[in-house]
């Protein structure tokens, strides 16, 4: 187990028609007791205590979400842990793993790390694991990080959006990775190539502008640099937030060849497309770009054909005022995409226009970035896993309006956008965290208890003591 603090959880049984148990869809009743599951059976005739996932929804393992940048402390004003661990919940994940930049200090020494679990105790609602990030400033020296128990470390290749996260050239890029390799840790990279962008100030307000400022090739060369070294130094990597499909044959082939490589996608470059963002909708702006449609279609090839690892929300929001800043220029306003309640809903209504099942996509959303992490027990149904699920209703329609969205400021590319699927319930170590049924007609939700999510370790932490 990876939780530090053990703050107990429920004991009860939830009985569904189909439950996401081993890959795949059947009945189950699950019981859990001080909110870890204990059993898993074919349903019997009890019902009495038993909770009834109705027929026309699915029980889920609680979700696992990667990549979010919560920003507390030091930006609290973009997002906090209290709103986005309730975004998270309403959105029927039930672990993150915090991003080291956008707050102050960044999580690059054990102090910060400190810090933002400080910060983290007094209100995720959710399990909330930390990155720790690999700076020009610290490197050499991650090893101190690593045994606090950040999972791996985030690197640039190209300048963060941030001054106090500086990124790495070619030669700091190898001696992180070695250094990563010695440590048996992992290294998470936002690949771009600063040589191929063309990012230097305002570009106005048409999106093509932007999208032509950070082209495809200035990925695939970053990409092929983590590759290399990927593959020099043995190292664990894992490319982030993959926007350039043409990538993918390169990382196919390193996968093929053995290369310790994943790779997440994101949401918004699965279910949105250039040719669709209006001039100047800086809520469409992120780093690497949302590309043309026939790019969206290749990122989908890598979903179902299993390139790609995790399907991972890279929530990164600011608030309204900074992302209108510039009045609709995309090279002024800042860049990143708030999203973390409605990735599942967005990718599952395009997934469904495609053809494609929802067993397709749940190990993206679960045992993936799982994996990605090296959470040991999150991410599925199964005895001894702590009892976090989620209740998803697969045909509930629903229109996303960014002033209902629990995150902290009401910004969103999904904003108006009619979906298919959404969550009803979530549970954290078997307690009810969230439900939609909570709140009346036309109020929000409401959400039960205090804030009981757990700071995770990496396990190499806990197993030192
Ligand atoms: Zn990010």
């Amino acid at each position: 187990m990876t939780e530090v603090s053990t703050r107990r959880g429920a004991s009860g049984r939830i009985r569904a028609a189909q439950a996401w148990i081993e890959g795949a869809f059947r009945p189950a009743d699950v019981e859990f007791e001080h909110g870890v599951i204990t059993g898993i059976s074919t349903p019997g005739s009890g019902m009495r205590g038993t909770t009834i996932v109705p027929d026309d929804a699915v029980l889920l393992p609680g979700l696992v979400d990667s990549h979010v940048h919560v920003n507390e402390p030091g930006r609290t004003e973009w997002e906090g842990f209290r709103s986005a661990t309730l975004a998270a919940a309403a959105g029927g994940v039930t672990t993150i793993v915090d991003m080291p930049l956008n707050s102050v200090p960044p999580t690059t020494t054990v102090e910060a790390l400190e810090i933002k679990r400080a910060a983290a105790a007094a209100s995720a609602h959710i399990d909330v694991g930390f990155w720790g990030g690999a700076v020009p400033e610290n490197l050499g020296a991650l090893r101190p990080l690593h045994e606090a128990g950040v999972y791996g470390f985030k690197c640039f290749l190209s300048p963060s959006g941030v001054d106090e996260f500086g990124h790495l050239d070619r030669a700091q890029l190898a001696a992180a990775m070695e250094e990563i390799a010695a440590l048996g840790s992992r290294l998470i990279v936002h690949a771009e190539d600063p040589r191929l962008l063309h990012d230097h100030g305002a570009l106005g307000p048409e999106y093509g502008a932007f999208l032509a400022s950070r082209p495809a090739a200035s990925e695939a060369s970053a990409i092929e640099a983590v590759i290399a070294e990927a593959r020099r130094t043995g190292a664990r990597a894992h490319i982030l937030h993959l926007s350039d499909a043409h990538s993918l044959p390169a990382i196919r082939a390193a996968k093929a060849d053995g290369v310790a490589l994943t790779v997440e996608t994101c949401p918004h470059y699965l279910t949105i497309a250039a040719e669709e963002i209006p001039d100047g909708a800086a809520e469409f702006k992120c780093c690497p770009p949302i590309r043309e449609a026939s790019n969206r279609d290749l990122l989908w090839e890598g979903v179902v054909d299993g390139t790609i690892d995790a399907i991972v929300s890279d929530h990164s929001p600011s608030t309204v005022d900074l992302k209108r800043s510039g009045g609709g220029d995309f090279g002024l306003a800042w860049g990143g995409i708030a999203g973390l309640q409605v990735g599942l809903s967005a990718v599952w209504t395009e997934a469904r226009h495609r053809g494609i099942r929802l067993e397709e996509i749940l190990p993206l959303y679960t045992t993936g970035p799982a994996a990605v992490a090296g959470i040991g027990s999150a991410g599925a149904i199964a005895v001894g896993a702590p009892a976090h699920l989620t209740v998803f209703g697969v045909d509930d329609p629903f229109e996303v309006h960014a002033e209902e969205l629990l995150h902290k400021n009401p910004i969103t590319a999904y904003d108006s956008r009619v979906l298919t699927g959404r969550v009803r319930r979530t549970w954290l170590a078997g307690r009810a965290v969230f439900d939609i049924t909570d709140g009346g007609p036309g109020e929000a939700p409401r959400f039960r208890g205090r804030p009981a999510g757990r700071l995770l370790r990496a396990e190499w932490a806990t197993a030192r003591g």
